[in-house]
């Protein structure tokens, strides 16, 4: 069953009648650009053919009920008393704070909202770095903007669903996986502004390039809310600050050397980072303008070597996808996500995917790692109304 009519038969279960729209949105990759959203940088992520799909319908009185595929017991809370609801405690109901945020942070940007009931289902693979939150938010927000009358744009809908990921679930996330999920268009990039939220649609161009992006989901499990994501954040505040700059955005490579003078080596390494993988995100902009897809594989290549090393968010399995990849002959290989494990992309020829897919095994095998999980993906389309 796909997953748009496992949300419209949820929804039936649930509320024995039909419901009265079915919304969706979709996980993202990002192509390029890791970490430098929150530092007012640049990312180019990019749309999955994965989506999550919402079936949503209005109810007489004032409460939410929220119902996924994914869990057992649907969750219930009245429209006036969400802000008491967060952060939810019951481990079973924690994922109900993702459609439950995007409603109370509706609310909060001034929606006037009447009772509803939410079914959800979802293809998106969760904590595989293909953002199936993002896709939660994105579908649910733009469900209830319409139900509602909210009359929010998609990058309105964008910054509710990370109100919703930051204030009610709890997770420091940047703004890019829910504009990759609000704005994204098939067989394009959105280049992403995260300081203005401009945004520009940059074409692909993989099938006629006859290349395809392979997915290397190492099946580590990633945690954003804790630990490592938290520490990065803090230093690249500590570097900015120590720059003397609202951010690491306003650096350039020109003040890498004054940086290194200013600063212990971790921060540098950190600074480093930010600063070079905002220039590697133009540079990819403009060769896909001017060169096309088969012209970014090395800049995604040194995008990992620079995470590995100078952001150390990497971990053996991600490094042992990259480097098969690449020894399998992928044109550029990269870890994608906030890092600490999750998925790899390779850039590799279309006919090649199988190969390529194989010798990754083959080394995860060879180390002792757990299986991966590879598949190629094309770039789809951001949010949208289906039925
Ligand atoms: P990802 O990298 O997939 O975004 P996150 O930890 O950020 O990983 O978000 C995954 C969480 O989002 C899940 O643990 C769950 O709480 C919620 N979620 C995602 N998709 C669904 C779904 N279809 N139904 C219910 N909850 C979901
Ligand atoms: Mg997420």
């Amino acid at each position: 069953m796909s997953a748009q009519d496992a949300a419209t038969r949820l929804f039936r279960e649930l509320t024995g009648r039909d419901a009265d729209g079915v919304w969706s949105a979709p996980g993202r990759v990002n192509l390029i650009g890791e970490h430098t959203d929150y530092n007012d940088g640049f990312v180019l992520p990019f749309a999955t053919p994965h989506r999550t799909y919402a079936a949503v319908g209005m109810r007489d009185d004032e409460r939410i009920r929220v119902a996924s595929t994914f869990a057992e017991e649907p969750v219930e809370a009245g429209l006036s008393e969400l802000e008491l609801t967060f952060p939810i405690s019951a481990e079973q109901d924690a994922w109900a704070a993702y459609p439950l945020g995007v409603a109370w942070a509706l609310l909060l940007a001034g929606a006037s909202g009447r009772g509803v009931d939410i079914a959800i289902a979802s293809d998106v693979p969760v904590g595989a770095g293909l953002s199936s939150s993002a896709a939660i938010e994105g579908a649910t927000a733009s469900a209830l903007n319409e139900l509602w009358g909210a009359g929010l744009d998609r990058t309105a809908l964008a910054s509710i669903g990370r109100r919703a990921e930051n204030e009610a679930v709890g997770a420091p996330t940047g703004i890019m996986d829910q504009m990759a999920s609000m704005l994204g268009e098939a067989d394009a990039a959105l280049f992403l502004d995260c300081r203005s939220l401009e945004a520009q649609s940059i074409p692909l161009g993989m099938a006629e390039a006859g290349l395809a992006v392979l997915v290397i989901d190492t099946r580590v499990a990633h945690a954003h809310s804790t630990g490592g994501y938290r520490e990065r954040r803090a230093s690249c505040e500590k570097g900015a600050a120590i720059m003397g700059v609202p951010a690491l955005r306003d650096l350039s490579t020109a003040d890498l050397p004054r940086a290194d003078g200013l600063m212990d080596d971790i921060t540098f390494r950190r600074v480093r980072h930010i600063v070079t993988e905002n220039q590697r995100v133009l540079d990819t902009v403009r060769a896909l303008r001017e060169h096309g897809a088969r012209a970014i594989g090395d800049l995604l290549t040194a995008s990992h070597a620079s995470m590995r090393d100078d952001f150390e968010i990497s971990v053996p399995e991600l490094d042992t996808a990259v480097q098969s990849a690449l020894d399998a002959g992928a044109l550029g290989a990269r870890m994608t996500g906030g890092g600490f494990g999750g998925a790899a992309i390779a850039l590799v020829e279309q006919d090649a995917v199988p190969a390529v897919a194989d010798a990754v095994a083959a080394a995860f095998a060879a180390a002792g790692f757990a299986a991966p999980n590879a598949f190629a993906v094309s770039s789809g389309d951001g949010a949208r109304r289906d039925g």
